[in-house]
């Protein structure tokens, strides 16, 4: 393909994007499509030969979009929002085009620089303590991750090769070997599957304690937790706290862990994936009172903050502790300029990086502060007039409500709301998933798309009571 053809494929490609968000809500949420619908509808063989750019285009058209989830209808109410925005779409557009691999400074200057910048720039929005951000004296930066399950896994590895060498220096009488087999993790029974994930993938077993009636890991519960596995001769190591968890939304206390985490020389990580964007706005600051207290701390402007996926925010206060759990060094990696600049390849799992500051520097120039603020705070308080419905209607109880997410059921058992959410599902017109709440079935109901409006919310209210009306008839009969 010559530049010529690039140009009429890539407009042809910008402008399907622009025509399917301008119909996105005519289209049913879900697709209809069958397990294996894909297999009968390809060849069994790639091409011997070259297509024209047309055809492919067109089998986009009917083959692909037919098997595609509106994750940005307005109708789409499921898990919490990926983020979405023009700006975003371009800024991953044009790092596709320069197609460099910053592993290090030289490899491509502007990578690891604009990187820096923004990470500066955002750990200023939210207030992060001047300790975390790459432009403070210290030692802390921050760098931009795939995932938030990438972060909560280096953040892991960091804390244990960090536990290993203080005990080392405090002369231990256990091996390297002896200590990494007693060291534990803990987190709540709220937080996200990837949290969970991160102990078994780094080899550290990962308790998750009880969290109270508000979903918050208490800091006594933690404190317990620790006496009780010191006194098995287990070694407390890790401790991821949620700001914002996935079932309901729910903000530990960081002051409350942080104390005994710090008090025990135990790394405090801090997942805030989706609700860390609301942070930009000050009134919701206060929920990261005590992040000083925190090794590291991570969200996702590719959840809420209008960055596409995949944009995930971590920042340290002291980068030495990556750097020297992942540095690997080779002669082919030598740059002249080391020190100069963090090598972000220390940082992370994998060698080569993408360039994903370019989409959160488009967004966060394009939106400015203002309008990202707007975002957020539209998008809450659509979450508040949907809360409003369920409160109106005394069929229904309020489980929480909490950012963009609410949580809801029909009073009575809970094969009541199981069956609410079965009917709607059945209906298709929206799309919203179960969840759980102090013991009890729920159905979680997040704003996601930036698309929604105010017309939207009230249209998947009436899903609701009509699924309810459907219930009450068949059961009248
Ligand atoms: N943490 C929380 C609180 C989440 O809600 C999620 C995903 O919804 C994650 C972590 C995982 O995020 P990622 O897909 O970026 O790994």
């Amino acid at each position: 393909m010559d530049s010529q053809q690039f140009r009429e494929f890539g407009k042809a490609a910008v402008d399907y994007i622009a025509d399917y968000f301008d119909n996105i809500k005519d289209r049913p949420v879900l697709p209809s499509v069958k397990p294996g619908y894909l297999e009968d509808l390809l060849p069994d063989e790639a091409p011997e030969h070259g297509e024209s750019w047309q055809d492919v285009m067109q089998d986009v058209d009917q083959i692909i979009m037919p098997g595609i989830t509106h994750w940005h209808s307005p109708n789409f109410h499921a898990y919490y929002p990926t983020a979405h925005s023009f700006p975003a779409v371009v800024g991953e557009m044009m790092s596709a085009g320069f197609g460099c691999i910053g592993l290090s400074w030289v490899a491509s200057p502007a990578y690891t620089e604009l990187e820096v910048v923004m990470m500066n720039w955002l750990g200023k929005l939210l207030n992060l303590p001047e300790e975390f951000l790459n432009c403070s004296e210290g030692v802390g930066g921050g760098v931009i991750q795939g995932s938030a399950s990438e972060v909560t896994f280096i953040a892991l590895l960091a804390a244990k090769e960090k536990m290993v060498k203080d005990l080392l220096e405090a002369n231990s009488p256990l091996t390297e070997g002896e200590i990494k087999a007693k060291l534990v993790a803990y987190s709540s029974d709220q937080s996200n599957s990837s949290v969970e994930k991160s102990g078994l993938l780094g080899s550290m077993p990962m308790s998750l304690l009880k969290a109270d009636k508000d979903g918050k890991l208490r800091g006594d519960t933690l404190q317990k937790a620790f006496q009780e596995d010191k006194a098995k001769g287990l070694i407390p190591c890790y401790v991821v706290a949620n700001l914002g968890t996935t079932p309901t939304c729910a903000f530990d206390d960081l002051t409350e862990l942080g104390e005994v985490c710090n008090k025990e020389n135990v790394w405090l990580h801090v997942d805030a994936a989706y609700a860390g964007t609301a942070f930009i706005c000050p009134e919701y600051q206060h929920y990261m009172k005590g992040v000083e207290l925190a090794e590291s701390f991570n969200f996702n402007p590719h959840k809420w903050m209008l960055v596409n996926f995949d944009c995930s925010a971590m920042w340290v206060k002291n980068a030495k502790y990556l750097v020297e759990a992942f540095n690997v060094e080779r002669i082919y990696l030598k740059d002249k300029h080391k020190g100069l600049a963090p090598e972000y390849r220390h940082w992370q799992i994998s060698l080569g990086r993408r360039f994903r500051a370019l989409k959160l520097w488009f967004v966060l120039r394009i939106y400015g502060v203002e309008g990202l603020r707007k975002h957020v705070r539209d998008q809450i308080s659509l979450a508040k007039y949907f809360e409003e419905f369920v409160v109106k209607d005394e069929r229904f109880e309020l489980c929480t409500s909490s950012m963009g997410l609410v949580c809801f059921r029909l009073k009575g058992d809970d094969h009541l709301t199981e069956k609410l959410l079965h009917v709607v599902s059945e209906r298709r017109n929206i799309f919203v998933i179960a969840g759980h709440f102090n013991g009890k079935e729920c159905i979680r109901f997040a704003i996601c798309s930036r698309l929604t409006q105010r017309e939207d919310v009230e249209y998947a209210w009436k899903e609701f009571l009509a699924a309810t009306e459907q219930i009450v008839s068949s059961k009248a009969k």
